[in-house]
């Protein structure tokens, strides 16, 4: 049995039926990520080397500049908004996140804010939001209006902030082109949009500045990793607000292709971004998990979810009190999942009821809760192994 390490601790473990979700630990980091990370934490490095070499990586892959490994896909919201008020400036990369008398507004469509974007907020931004809601009224009116960002734009701003989604609008090329026209970068969280591969190469050629990814959902790295990428001078930026800058001077030699020091009179203070560390260990993982990521075969993978999907929608219609369906990878979802429906006029427990019960269970049963307003849970292959997914049934079919 794996998770002997929780039993140890008397912390119970869960059967992950919803996916790749943050709050129950995001992914299984892939084993030989985990190999990897184990033998970083066998000697001493440079930590500049690694971001150095991960940069690399990361452009490579993504076709940017350049790219750096923060704590999160958040952490590189926030020193994607620090890099785009700071720029080279180590006056005001040292006041950050006080912002009261310089340009630091982001400019965002209504529609694209989340909880997630706090972390531009906490670099010090001021969110000025245009748009509206209308897409919803069902009248054909849009969201937002190209001109109602080009107009918020102004001297005091200093990007432009994008929620990638299927269903986000206008299109990420149409928001850059009114951004660039102004010269004002644009930060694109993508947290969750990948797979597909593609999407790694997609959001920079359509113009983002900046982009932003978990490495710890689908790509399977640590859970504190993130992947950001983009242009080289707004890399720089968030490296010397990132980096431990506990330096001499005259012995300040950080990697000339992640740092330029004739750019700057001397060595930053320690940044906003140094509250958000990042460690060897992780940055290992996160290099070989993403290796890895690029070379799988991600329709494989697909069919491997289809068929658990299917053999779980199945398995669970034999019952009455049940309605089966099964969704395809999707707009909000990139697995196909199992929506199952409960009747409750016939089942012994209302929808609620089954999947706080689940929850209670030790190990822990985590189903999708989003669509408890209709009587339903989901499940989701992409994080149980076969005989997780005979568990599961098993567990739902003993309370209906
Ligand atoms: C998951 C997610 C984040 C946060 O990612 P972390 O890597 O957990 O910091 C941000 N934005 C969106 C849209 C997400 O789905």
């Amino acid at each position: 049995m794996t998770g002997e390490i929780y039993e140890e601790l008397g912390v119970p473990t869960v059967v992950n039926a919803t996916g790749t979700k943050t709050r129950i630990s995001g992914s299984l980091i892939h084993e030989d990520a985990v190999k990897a990370m184990v033998s970083a934490s066998e000697s001493f490095v440079r930590v500049s080397d690694l971001q150095a070499r991960a940069s690399k990586l990361i452009a490579d892959v993504t076709g940017s500049e350049a790219g750096y490994v923060t704590c999160g896909a958040s952490a590189g919201l926030m020193l994607s908004a620090a890099a785009c008020i700071a720029g080279d400036d180590l006056e005001i990369m040292d006041q950050l996140p006080q912002t009261s008398n310089i340009a630091n507004e982001i400019v965002v469509p209504r529609t694209h804010r989340t909880g997630y974007d706090h972390a531009l907020r906490a670099a010090g931004a001021t969110l000025i939001e245009v748009g509206t809601n209308d897409h919803r009224l069902g009248t054909g009116s849009q969201n937002t209006e190209p001109w109602e960002i080009e107009e918020a734009i102004s001297d005091d701003t200093v990007a432009v902030a994008y929620l990638q989604k299927e269903y986000t609008e206008p299109s990420l090329s149409k928001v850059a082109e009114i951004a660039h026209a102004q010269n004002i970068p644009i930060i694109v969280d993508a947290a969750a949009e990948v797979p597909p591969k593609s999407n790694f190469t997609r959001f920079i050629e359509e113009g983002a500045d900046l982009v932003v990814f978990s490495g710890g959902k689908a790509i399977r790295g640590p859970q504190t990793t993130g992947i950001l990428a983009g242009r080289a001078d707004l890399i720089e930026s968030v490296a010397l607000q990132h980096l431990d800058m506990h330096a001499a001077e005259p012995v300040w030699d950080p990697p000339s292709d992640l740092i330029d020091i004739s750019k700057f009179d001397g060595v930053p203070r320690q940044g906003i971004g140094r509250s958000l560390k990042v460690g060897k260990e992780e940055l290992v993982g996160l290099i070989r998990a993403l290796e890895i990521f690029v070379e799988q075969d991600h329709e494989k993978l697909g069919a491997e979810w289809l068929a658990r999907t299917t053999r779980i929608a199945e398995n669970l219609a034999t019952k009455s009190a049940l309605s089966i369906h099964t969704t395809e990878a999707d707009k909000t979802s990139i697995a196909p999942e199992v929506v199952v429906t409960v009747d409750e006029e016939t089942a012994e427990l209302t929808t609620e009821e089954i999947v706080l019960a689940l929850r209670q269970e030790e190990p822990r049963v985590f189903v999708g809760a989003d669509t408890l307003s209709e009587q339903a849970f989901t499940i989701n292959p992409m994080c149980i192994t076969d005989e997780e997914a005979e568990y599961v049934i098993n567990r739902i079919r003993e309370y209906v």
